[in-house]
């Protein structure tokens, strides 16, 4: 712990406002200094060795001579380079800066001698394009400085202080914001400088052909002419993202103080709330009429997100959105009576009452059954546009296909074989980024390619080459998998011990206790003494380290999330089970679920509450659906209750006595973690599916309805909090997306939007409801097929939505996998698979969406083909094959009119029209009976529920998006007429490009390099 140093500056700031002085709810290195991880890049503490403190395992490396790591007094051990002409110096991989748009490099060193111009860091191509920090110049003109110069195009510019005092340790940070044309300098924790005006991108400093070729130093110059630096460096951080003033100052103050600040304000809201504008209303609404809502004792009412408004002269108009409270708890429904309660709708002064009856009910609850389900795989075929063309779902699955055949499956082994201490074959690498030797969650990547491998080959049915290069390459991961497996917990040689116990785990040989050490000197290799069934991408260290309190971090006494892996894991093992029939994969799956059984069962229940509340380290994916699968598959009852120990009883039930919590409607969504959550509730879902125990649903059900309405974006993603500072967690509070969500660090997680989907989707098959397919068909194409690159299969984490923000794609060479690239591998081999679903009793057929794609419903003897050059055309022909007498049932959705027609064989069909509902034609069908469909389409507006100007514009389901020229500090603004969206609009429906003035607008999912503004500021047109 360093000793506090009383500095005046950090007395002054404790006095300026955007302090937050509070413990946060979670602790360790995800909150590091206040400031969400997501933010963070890399990190160097230098405390004696050169790795990256961050999850992303961005190792620095020595260059040239002299490099040591020395005691510091202040610091305990720091870095000392020597100086010289040609002494050693630190160079940090290039993804630390990356394509981030805008960054920040904060950090402390300390010079040793008084030569001017030794650096701090400098970044870029070459000397005449680059970012550099020089502590220390001539005299006042050049002394402490920032600056930046890119060629021709941009002459050397940027802010400058005094000169640092030699011999002292100093706190520099530098912040390049894009959106704000700002260079900021920072000593010791304020701002010293700012250069504004500055018109320079992280690009310019990159050479286009070459964009590895450019260089990070620390210590050194691109300059070869310019001294290096001699003296010591301590915690060097790269962020991607333009930290705020009090950020930058808490990361100075927390290493100097031991009154630490756990949570900052990033920058303010661009624009405050706009009082002077009229509200997107329609015209002459004059009221929002009272409503009554009954519920039962215990259960929190569920009132209605959009209310009917009453408008003058008795017109018709739509409905309005109301924001009601949202209860932390459930006592005002605690017994049998009535209670009020008043909700806003923003913008305006109406407040509309809602009347609660609270009624005592004795009935018992009934138990719905999934009567749908989906086709297998292979059943439904892809096809082209009318035109011949790739349709946007079939070009995401070639990039995947294409990406998947050319894997090495070796390379998804490493980690399993390394941890079991077995020869990896010749030549064989492991992965990186989050599957390298050291990562606490290598392996991840590995079940998510079981599950793709499986999918693709079962989605393959229409080439029997690929069909085939997958079924080899799961059959060989599944080989390997099960030989390892079969390992655990017995002799490695015959007569030798062996601890076949899973809860009699010793620690590592020669070691006191247990740790997550992977390192190739540090990994425990035992396998014998893992108890039987024991298979994951490391030993089982983690998962008793979480039992025994672990929290999340990269040190050898944390954890990252041992039982997010293994869900991984087990769902790619049963997946291939379940496609391919394989049963070593459900041999190894339910060996490991045995394991899994054992340990938890023995630990009393309040270890387990706490470990599934515990941030990141208890995030434990879908266990608790995987388990619940293997109940299903194996008719073992155990796996139920298994299941039942993931459950995450202070989300799902409140407390150990199920008082409140989602299954009794109360929002315990507030703040958490958006991916961490949304696969428990799946697991929910499917542990209700196999024990119809209603709460489970309860959960389930109420969770969509309140994350749907409370926490959404309008790509389908959800998370992006500014409090809690973090872009992977949901709000601190429900509806204040504008006020406290659209994180600068990032929001809508990839892998956060496919769970939703999953959900969605089950939920589907037990209500009907359109909208889930409503929700599958946006998120669908506004985010999954919008976060894939243009001619390869790299992938977005997360989606910024912020104005005049831009995708990031990473893993083109399916060689580094973050949580989201490997979740795209998944949604990548499936995108057929939610298009259609059949009754599971009665052979009823459903459409959910217009795709063009064959079925082959081989239970039934029809086929059906759909051709259709929707989005960019209005119609849809379904064609059978076969006949039969059975229902069909449509999707009308919820953004056409009721002008939706159906013909069949050239008959106009009567059926009634209700936008967000199924249609049902029923009649014997023949073969060669035709369904043609007319879907109008048209433009619509979804606002943010907390300021109701900034909305997404959207041509039927898919969100239109501004193309902006560079990043931005404001909400585009575009003029529409309320009445007639479509008035101001010209463009062409064909391409879905589409203009409103100066404005360019085209489908979100055809951006890629280009920056974006997904929300715009909507001014009504006079
Ligand atoms: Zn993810």
């Amino acid at each position: 712990m360093p000793t506090a140093r009383p500095l005046a500056i950090v007395a002054t700031l404790f006095m300026t406002s955007g302090w937050i002085h509070q413990a946060s709810a979670e602790d360790g290195d995800q909150f590091l200094d206040g400031i969400g991880e997501t933010a963070l890049i890399s990190r160097y503490r230098f405390a004696g060795d050169l790795k990256d403190g961050s999850r992303n395992g961005l190792t620095a490396q020595e260059k040239d001579q002299g490099l040591q790591f020395v005691d510091d007094e202040t610091f305990g051990k720091v870095l000392q380079l020597p100086g010289g002409e040609d002494g050693a110096y630190v160079q940090i991989p290039v993804d630390a800066i990356g394509d981030a748009v805008s960054f920040s490099v904060t950090g402390w060193v300390k010079v040793d001698s008084e030569t001017a111009g030794q650096v701090f860091f400098d970044f870029g191509k070459d000397a005449e394009h680059h970012l550099t920090l020089v502590p220390m110049g001539e005299g006042r003109e050049n002394g402490c400085s920032l600056a930046i110069e890119a060629g021709e195009s941009l002459p050397l510019q940027g802010p400058k202080s005094f000169r640092v005092r030699p011999q002292t340790w100093v706190h520099l940070g530098a912040v390049l914001d894009a959106a704000k044309s700002s260079l900021s300098l920072y000593v010791d924790g304020a701002r010293v400088g700012r250069q504004e005006g500055v018109k320079a991108s992280v690009e310019s400093l990159f050479d286009a052909d070459a964009p590895r070729a450019t260089q990070i130093f620390l210590g050194r110059s691109l300059d070869d002419a310019a001294p290096r630096l001699a003296g010591q460096l301590f915690d060097v951080r790269f962020y991607r993202s333009a930290l705020s003033d009090s950020q930058i100052s808490v990361i100075h103050h927390n290493a100097i103080s031991d009154e630490k600040i756990t949570a900052v304000e990033g920058d303010g809201r661009m624009e405050s709330y706009r009082e002077d504008r009229p509200r997107l209303l329609q015209e002459g609404l004059e009221g929002v009429p009272d409503i009554t809502v009954t519920t039962a004792v215990g259960t929190l009412p569920h009132l209605p997100a959009w209310v009917p408004g009453t408008y003058a002269g008795g017109v018709e108009g739509p409905a309005v959105r109301v924001i009601w409270p949202s209860p932390v708890d459930n006592e005002a429904v605690a017994k049998a009576g009535k209670y009020t309660v008043t909700g806003k709708v923003p913008g305006t002064d109406f407040a509309p009452k809602a009347e609660v009856v609270i009624e005592m009910t004795t009935t018992p609850e009934d138990q719905p059954k999934a009567t749908l389900q989906p086709f297998p795989l292979g059943q439904v075929v892809l096809s082209p546009a009318p035109d011949g063309s790739p349709t946007p779902f079939m070009s995401h699955r070639d990039k995947f296909l294409r990406g998947l055949a050319a894997t090495d499956p070796d390379r998804f082994l490493y980690v399993f074989r390394d941890a079991f201490g077995q020869p990896q074959p010749a030549g064989i690498e492991a992965l990186g980024v989050w599957d390298s030797q050291t990562t606490r969650l290598r392996g991840h990547a590995t079940g998510h390619y079981l599950t793709a491998l499986a999918q693709a080959c079962a989605s393959t049915s229409y080439d029997a080459e690929l069909h085939a290069a997958f079924a080899a390459k799961m059959d060989h991961m599944i080989e390997v998998l099960y030989e390892l497996s079969q390992m655990s917990g017995k002799p490695a040689t015959a007569g030798g011990a062996a601890v076949s116990d899973p809860t009699q785990v010793p620690p590592g040989p020669g070691k006191e206790g247990f740790d997550s050490d992977l390192s190739e000197e540090g990994i425990r290799t035992d396998y014998w003494n893992w108890g039987t069934g024991f298979i994951s991408g490391y030993p089982p260290d983690q998962f008793i380290m979480l039992e025994h309190g672990a929290n999340y971090g990269t040190g050898n006494d944390q954890v990252w999330a041992p039982y997010y892996t293994l869900h991984k894991i087990l769902a790619g093992l049963v997946d291939v089970y379940e496609v391919g029939g394989n049963a070593k994969a459900l041999e190894i799956a339910k060996g490991m679920g045995h394991w899994v059984d054992q340990r938890l069962r023995a630990l009393p229940q309040e270890t387990r509450i706490k470990m599934w509340n515990s941030y990141i380290a208890g995030e434990y994916g879908g266990m608790n659906e995987i388990m619940a699968r293997l109940g299903r598959i194996t008719g073992e009852p155990r796996f139920f209750e298994t299941a039942k120990l993931f459950d995450n009883t202070r989300f799902f039930f409140g407390d150990a006595e199920h008082h409140h919590g989602l299954a009794k409607n109360v929002d315990t969504i507030r703040g958490r973690h958006a991916n961490q959550h949304i696969p428990q509730v799946i697991g929910a879902l499917e542990t209700y599916r196999g024990t119809h125990e209603r709460p489970y649903l309860d959960v389930a059900e109420n969770f969509w309805d309140l994350c749907e309405h409370g926490y959404m974006y309008s790509i389908g993603g959800v998370a992006g909090a500014r409090n809690p500072n973090n872009a992977e967690c949901f709000t601190a509070e429900p509806n204040q997306l504008f006020h406290e969500g659209l994180s600068e660090g990032g929001q809508n997680e990839t892998c956060a939007t496919y769970n939703l989907l999953k959900l969605g989707r089950e939920l589907f098959q037990f209500d009907r409801d359109a909208k889930y397919m409503d929700y599958y068909e946006r998120a669908m194409y506004n985010h999954i097929l919008a976060s894939v690159d243009e001619d390869n299969p790299g992938n977005t984490y997360h989606v910024p939505l912020n104005p005049g923000a831009r995708k990031s794609f990473s893993n083109a060479h399916m060689d580094g996998f973050t949580c989201c690239n490997g979740t795209a591998l998944e949604s990548g081999t499936k995108l057929q698979d939610s298009i259609y679903f059949h009754g599971s009793e009665t052979p009823g057929l459903y459409v959910n969406l217009f795709v063009p794609s064959k079925l082959d419903w081989k239970d039934q003897g029809i086929t059906l083909t759909q051709e259709t050059g929707f989005p960019f055309a209005k119609t849809s022909t379904l064609t059978l094959g076969g006949s039969g007498e059975f229902p069909i049932f449509i999707r009308v959705p919820e953004w056409t009119t009721d002008a939706f027609t159906v013909r069949i064989n050239g008959e106009k069909s009567s059926v009634p029209i209700h936008p967000g509902s199924y249609l049902k034609l029923e009649r014997s069908w023949q073969d060669g009976d035709v369904i043609a469909l007319e879907i109008p389409m048209g433009f619509h507006l979804r606002p943010l529920m907390d300021q109701p100007n900034i909305a997404s514009l959207f041509y039927g389901p898919v969100l239109l998006a501004a193309e902006e020229a560079e990043a931005r500090s404001t909400w585009r603004s575009v003029t529409l007429d309320l009445d007639d969206l479509g008035k101001n609009i010209s463009g062409d429906p064909a391409s879905l490009h589409f203009q409103i003035g100066e404005t360019q607008l085209k489908p979100f999912f055809e951006f890629y390099n280009g920056f974006h503004s997904v929300y715009l500021d909507i001014v009504p047109a006079p």
